[in-house]
């Protein structure tokens, strides 16, 4: 090696050694200078209330004063001016969905796709709400004491009327159906009328939930083949019921035992349970759904019904 390569080499070293130091500086500085913005946003953002920020040990109610959506995207909390509230919310960090494990068959009751699954299985629907917190609040409890999941099949008139009352369902872990705008007799009507109490209802929902429903129950149980066929082409699973509760007619109300008692007398494996937001539905549910688990009955999760479109 020549006296000049060699000098060169040197050179070479100490500028390597002097880059070294420089990054040694940096890599103990930047990480304090990052500690210290992240203080300062923490410090800037703990008005906020973002609801990710409450340790999960809060009480509902303390989360109910919190008046940020949970829903709210990262970046929406961010913003402290408010100028992302029109921004539609974005769906909420969910879990892997859940294995499909039944299909429903042509008398809208549901059969395991395993037959070695349980059958002894119902579906429980609620319909035409979202209407009253006096109403949907009980049901909602119930759902959860018992760690069921259920359709409410929604209006769009209701969800226009009631936004907070469709986001509380949402939130609460329930899924969200179609049941037509105004809820209407579709059987009669022209396809573009039909289209738009179709399509409404998926926008309204996705604009309040960012969730598109899955389910369509036509309002009277009443459809044709136009309808039918517009219902698979936005993704969804078209069912009427198997087993009424009889809860919307005048023998049932105020008479929640006559509700209970109604469903069980048209019980089968795989029912599809129609029930309606109601009061006296709202009291039948814990005496109903205590029966049927003494029955040996479960509950579907509607996440695990397999949506069969061609
Ligand atoms: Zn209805």
């Amino acid at each position: 090696m020549s006296t000049q390569t060699l000098s060169q080499d040197r050179t070479t070293k100490a500028a390597s050694s002097k880059q070294h130091l420089a990054r040694a500086w940096w890599t103990r500085t930047l990480p304090l200078a990052v500690f210290g913005l992240m203080l300062l946003t923490a410090a800037c953002q703990s008005n906020a209330g973002e609801e990710g920020a409450l340790p999960p040990s809060v009480p509902p109610q303390a989360q109910d004063q919190v008046q940020q959506p949970p829903s709210a995207s990262p970046s929406a909390k961010e913003n402290e001016d408010g100028a992302d509230e029109e921004a539609a919310p974005e769906p909420q960090p969910e879990l892997e969905p859940p294995a499909k494990a039944y299909r429903m068959n042509q008398n809208y009751v549901f059969v395991p796709l395993q037959e070695e699954e349980d059958n002894k299985v119902v579906l429980l629907t609620f319909d035409d709400g979202p209407k009253h917190p006096d109403t949907l609040e009980p049901l909602l409890d119930t759902l959860d004491k018992f760690e069921a999941k259920a359709i409410f099949f929604v209006n769009g008139t209701r969800v226009e009327q009631n936004p907070e009352l469709l986001q509380l369902i949402h939130e609460r872990g329930q899924i969200i159906g179609n049941h037509s705008w105004d809820h209407i007799n579709l059987k009669n009507e022209p396809a573009d009328v039909i289209d738009q109490q179709v399509e409404k209802v998926q926008a309204i929902v996705e604009e309040v939930t960012g969730t598109v429903p899955q389910f369509f129950r036509p309002p009277h149980g009443a459809g044709n083949d136009y309808l039918r066929q517009k219902v698979r082409e936005e993704g969804m699973l078209y069912m009427t019921w198997s087993n009424g509760s009889l809860d919307w007619d005048a023998s049932a109300r105020d008479n929640p035992d006559a509700v209970v008692s109604n469903v069980l007398e048209q019980l089968h494996p795989g029912s599809n349970i129609l029930m309606h937001e109601l009061p006296w539905t709202a009291e039948a549910l814990e005496p109903l759904l205590t029966q049927l688990v003494e029955l040996g009955y479960g509950f579907i999760d509607p996440d695990t019904i397999e949506i069969e479109l061609e």
